[in-house]
């Protein structure tokens, strides 16, 4: 029923024509009558105040400040709707301080904030500590509850305590804070306690989960890799024992199969969900073929590429395919791929260009590396630190110094910083041009990238001494051959990253006591670099026998190259009986027990184990005197490896060896 305008009063007409103006956006007309009641001396009420708040909605907020300043001044008695609907206009502003000053207005005028003045409140709160203040300050109900966990979102801690809170006080949570509660839990990668809750809640709690629970637990169980718990949650659902899998439970478990490439139970996951009638997403796909990439099945990845009917692939599926084309090292294949990326509608990202790059880097495609890489900027996709390795990486294995150089000087104009991965492969990429005739060339290069390789290389190699330091020590053997050890501070960084951790191993193993049937000296540290170059290996052998090593061609040396090296070859064919097991050699990319140093010790052994087995001990202990060896290039570390072996049988003997540096 409408009422009658002729029998309003004064007062009445002015609110009725302050709501109309309210409700056609037209703030200015609500608050110009505002003003004529006062004009004509007519006591506004509060229903009026709260029209003209109403009609000043968020695009004058300031304005519907000043009028519960106004208002105040005026002593017209503020009512809380007033006051409310102030806070929710700087709610919708997402604006906390002006909200959290409202409260503590309200508060000073002895106005008791309900529970609609705290929910904006606790709407536009951004910290937990802020939203517990504000939940202890009023009687919570279920919206404001419910507004408070979502606030807490990133504190999963609280929100628990006050899901649990709740639970004892009235009113109980319900679906939607429960949803909130894992979500928060879900985001904070705490998929226990989610599947801990959510079972909790099954088991007669009177909030029920839903789809959207079970969903939350699934996707925090599929980003934890715990394929056992998603699989078992899916199992519950599919025995209507909670909410029918949709695809999105489905995506969870197929991520999870992805994340431990189970690509066989990925696919069995597919099926099960087609029999179901759940039809495949791009991103149930997605995963799907995600997990038979990792597991190199590049044929299936292409297969369900094809023929995907209703699904249409994005980037992420033509990635995965890719992906399984690196890993197989079809680069013809993914070089069709990427054609056909261009031709659809399907855009390449910084992903696709990275795969594709560490594709040309396996298959030494450094011309398509670099025009990737120039492509990469002229499509709009900014290269990260992975495309400028991998694309270095093609270079290095090109031998294009001066190209790798050039990209490198690249990186910081697109604001990439570089790693230990990039100075070891730029200097790789010089390393192996400095054995070619341009080594004066590189030479001079090498002094002018100095400072920049310098600065990325000593926190890189710090924060990763982990990584294999092989190449970097052939590169600083490159400097040292053309005397630039002193722009560089390399040799220091390679000695405690390179040097250090070998001799620690070195000199730790108790090498006299072989154990079991072990052919090969297994250690990580020592497995990591082929050779630790010519200075650091000199530095290897003064530890070992506690004088510098010989580095010019003694006389016999040279007596001996001019003789016959057939008997040498035969010689060198197999490990001599008994003592083989002694001398363990160290396998860096091949086999390196022939080698001639292990060998020639070995030999020697050999001869002594006659005479100590024969009066029936095994100890080496008792021999004196001087060994003295003699290799024509830089020791491999599983040849000083040897050599610390045979010294650590021999503590009465002195071994000295030298060697000659190409
Ligand atoms: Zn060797």
């Amino acid at each position: 029923m409408r009422a009658d305008p002729s029998r309003l009063s004064p007062i009445g007409l002015a609110t009725k024509t302050i709501q109309g103006a309210g409700r056609r956006g037209q703030w200015r007309e609500a608050v110009t009558t505002y003003h004529g009641l006062q004009a004509s001396r007519l006591e506004a009420d509060a229903v009026s105040c709260g029209a003209v708040l109403q009609a000043c909605q968020a695009s004058a907020w300031k304005l519907a400040c000043s009028f519960l300043w106004q208002i105040q001044e005026a002593s017209v008695e503020l009512s809380l709707v007033c006051c409310n609907i102030a806070m929710s206009l700087s709610g919708q502003r997402e604006s906390w301080y002006r909200t959290i000053s409202m409260l503590i207005w309200m508060c000073s005028i002895a106005m008791r904030p309900d529970a609609q003045s705290y929910t904006p409140a606790l709407g536009s709160s951004r910290t937990w500590g802020l939203s517990l203040w504000l939940l202890r300050q009023t009687r919570p109900n279920r919206i404001l509850s419910n507004v408070a966990v979502a606030s807490m979102a990133r504190a999963w801690q609280w929100s628990f305590d006050l899901f649990y809170d709740l639970q004892a006080a009235r009113p109980l949570p319900d679906t939607i804070f429960l949803n909130t509660f894992l979500s928060s839990l879900e985001r904070s990668e705490q998929w226990q306690l989610a599947v801990s809750v959510l079972q909790a809640s099954l088991k007669g709690s009177p909030v029920t989960p839903n789809l959207v629970s079970f969903n939350a637990c699934l996707h925090a169980c599929g980003e934890a890799a715990q394929l056992d718990q998603a699989l078992q949650l899916v199992r519950c659902m599919e025995a209507s024992r909670g909410p029918s899998p949709d695809v999105i439970s489905y995506s969870a478990v197929l991520n999870a199969c992805a994340k431990l490439v189970q690509w066989t139970l990925a696919l069995d996951e597919l099926g099960r969900m087609q029999r179901r009638s759940v039809l495949p997403d791009v991103v149930a796909l997605n995963a799907a073929m995600s997990a038979c990439a990792e597991a190199v099945q590049w044929e299936m990845c292409l297969h369900m590429l094809t023929t995907s009917s209703g699904v249409d692939p994005d980037s992420v599926s033509y990635n995965a395919v890719l992906k399984a084309c690196e890993k197989s090292a079809q680069w013809a294949l993914a070089m069709s791929m990427y054609w056909q990326m261009a031709r659809s509608r399907v855009g390449c990202t910084t992903a696709t260009y990275n795969t594709l790059l560490s594709c040309c880097q396996r298959s030494t495609k450094w011309e398509h590396a670099t025009l990737l890489l120039s492509t990469m900027l002229s499509q709009h996709v900014l290269p990260d630190i992975i495309s400028f390795n991998a694309c270095l990486g093609a270079l290095r294995r090109g031998s294009q110094w001066q190209q790798a150089i050039s990209v490198f000087h690249w990186m910081p104009h697109v604001d990439v910083r570089s790693d230990t991965v990039t100075v070891v492969e730029l200097f790789g990429a010089l390393a192996a041009a400095a054995r070619a005739p341009q080594a004066r060339r590189v030479a001079a290069s090498l002094v002018a990238c100095a400072p920049l390789v310098r600065d990325c290389m000593q926190p890189a190699l710090e924060l990763e001494a982990r990584r294999p330091t092989g190449l970097a020590v052939t590169a600083c053997d490159c400097l040292v051959s053309h005397q630039l050890r002193e722009p560089f501070e390399c040799q220091q960084l390679l000695r405690r990253h390179g040097l250090r951790p070998v001799l620690r191993t070195l000199r730790r193993a108790r090498w006299s006591e072989p154990s079991g049937r072990a052919l090969q000296l297994r250690d990580p540290v020592l497995e990591r670099q082929h050779s630790l170059g010519a200075s650091l290996t000199k530095d290897a052998l003064l530890d070992l026998e506690g004088r510098e090593p010989e580095l010019m061609p003694p006389p016999w040396m040279l007596r001996a190259s001019q003789a016959d090296a057939s008997p040498l070859l035969l010689w060198l064919h197999e490990d001599p009986p008994k003592v083989g097991a002694y001398l363990r050699p160290v396998q860096v990319e091949h086999d390196r027990s022939s080698h001639a140093e292990r060998q020639a010790l070995l030999s020697l052994l050999a001869r002594e184990a006659e005479a100590t087995f024969r009066d029936g001990s095994q100890d080496f202990g008792d021999f004196r005197g001087a060994v003295r060896l003699y290799v024509t290039h830089t020791l491999c570390i599983s040849c000083l490896a040897a050599c610390y072996q045979y010294k650590a049988l021999h503590p009465h003997l002195r071994l000295s060896v030298g060697f000659r540096v190409l």
